[in-house]
């Protein structure tokens, strides 16, 4: 019998790969099914990025480079927070990972252990709570609801804080739900932090670029009061379509980048060259792909709100980022793993129910619009004859 560490059997998981198995599985039996599970953009990265990627290869450029990131990429990733966010930032706390989710791994080890306390968004990307139960700390989820636009309330939040409390993780625009935070919402958040200086922040802004009607992004880079305890995380994945290149990034504050460099070098050394020169590519060519893009996802994302408003039991709030639609389904009868398994074995649509995303999803179901016009009406049309 192998004697396996226990901290393993803490470790969750990201269902949306266990559905695209299944979907997969299910389309290989030869069933149709539509895809509007995975949360990544149905879009080929654009034509120059590849380009990029390739000649780097082609240029010798196959080896390690150094474990934080080359330096023109780190210099780049500043350039563009000063451009977007009108910060300014030192590439030296720029740290290269291999997407977005080492930087809430490494972040979450930095500080979890039991005895702990960290804050996570609930529902919210799952990676959250699984690594916080990981290393042994007790996840403390911020409760979202559909009331707030699926925003977090500072009050509640301040209120959630204790002596033990080392980290608090905040998401906007939000995996599942799309909802975005007010500014003024974060800041009262910031605000109150001044009276907790103990605590550290993760602020996931993977789908900063991913905002519709006028909203505008809100970085907590905004906030000098709190950049010497402030981790952001950003990347690639979602913004330039490159989720399979594997790159990521995020700003750390001055006391913590040595620690995520060590953290790099224990893990995975560097990412690849070729993605890190793709990278590049990406943040200093033109912009009109990404243009195009959010734009494509806004068109859908006003006609899946819609049509699942018209389905019965259904009330999807009109979310403002991301591109998921996170519609109430208790009216169906349904919980959100029944709804979940009945749209893909009966109707061939694969979703993910609410529940994936920590309990205060129960009675909601994830559907990523990352998918075509005519995908996502006749996903409706089948789920209205299924129900
Ligand atoms: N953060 C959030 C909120 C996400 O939704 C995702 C991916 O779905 C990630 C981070 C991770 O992105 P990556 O694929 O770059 O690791």
């Amino acid at each position: 019998m192998l004697q396996t560490a226990k901290s393993l059997n803490r470790l969750g998981t990201e269902s949306a790969f266990d559905v695209l198995a299944q979907a997969q599985k299910l389309a290989a039996q030869g069933k149709d099914i539509i895809n509007l599970g995975i949360g990544q953009p149905d879009f080929r990265t654009p034509d120059h990025i590849v380009e990029a990627g390739i000649k780097a290869l082609r240029d010798g450029h196959h080896g390690y480079t150094p474990a934080n990131g080359i330096p023109a990429l780190r210099e780049a990733v500043a350039a563009d927070l000063e451009n977007r966010h009108n910060v300014s930032v030192s590439p030296d706390n720029v740290v290269v990972v291999p997407g977005g989710k080492p930087t809430m791994f490494f972040a979450v080890l930095m500080f979890g252990e039991p005895g702990a306390e960290i804050m996570y968004p609930n529902p919210g990307f799952p990676i959250y709570e699984s690594v916080i139960k990981y290393s042994g700390a007790t996840p403390v989820p911020i409760a979202l609801k559909e009331e707030n636009g699926f925003a977090f309330d500072a009050e509640a939040v301040l209120a959630q804080i204790t002596p033990a409390t080392r980290l608090i993780i905040i998401n906007s625009p939000a995996n599942p739900t799309g909802g975005v935070t007010p500014k003024a919402e974060i800041d009262r958040l910031v605000a109150g932090l001044t009276d907790h200086p103990h605590v550290a922040l993760l602020s996931d802004e993977i789908y900063s670029q991913m905002l519709y009607e006028g909203r505008e992004h809100v970085s907590l880079l905004q906030y000098p009061e709190i950049r010497d305890r402030l981790i952001v995380l950003d990347g690639w994945s979602k913004t330039y379509a490159m989720t399979g290149w594997r790159l990521g990034y995020a700003i750390w504050p001055d006391a913590l980048v040595d620690h995520t460099v060590r953290l790099c070098i224990n893990d995975h050394s560097c990412v690849n060259a070729a993605s890190q020169y793709a990278g590049l590519a990406a943040l200093t060519g033109p912009q009109d792909a990404v243009r195009e893009m959010v734009a494509a996802f806004d068109q859908r994302r006003k006609i899946i709100v819609s049509e699942l408003n018209q389905i019965p039991g259904f009330r999807c709030a009109d979310a403002a980022g991301a591109f998921y639609a996170f519609p109430n389904i208790e009216a169906t009868g349904l919980t959100a793993r029944e709804a979940q398994d009945k749209f893909l074995n009966e109707a061939g649509v694969a979703t993910i129910a609410g529940t994936s995303f920590g309990e205060w999803g129960e009675g909601y179901i994830r559907f990523s619009y990352a998918a075509d016009i005519d995908s996502i009406q006749e996903a409706i049309k089948r789920i209205r004859a299924c129900l």
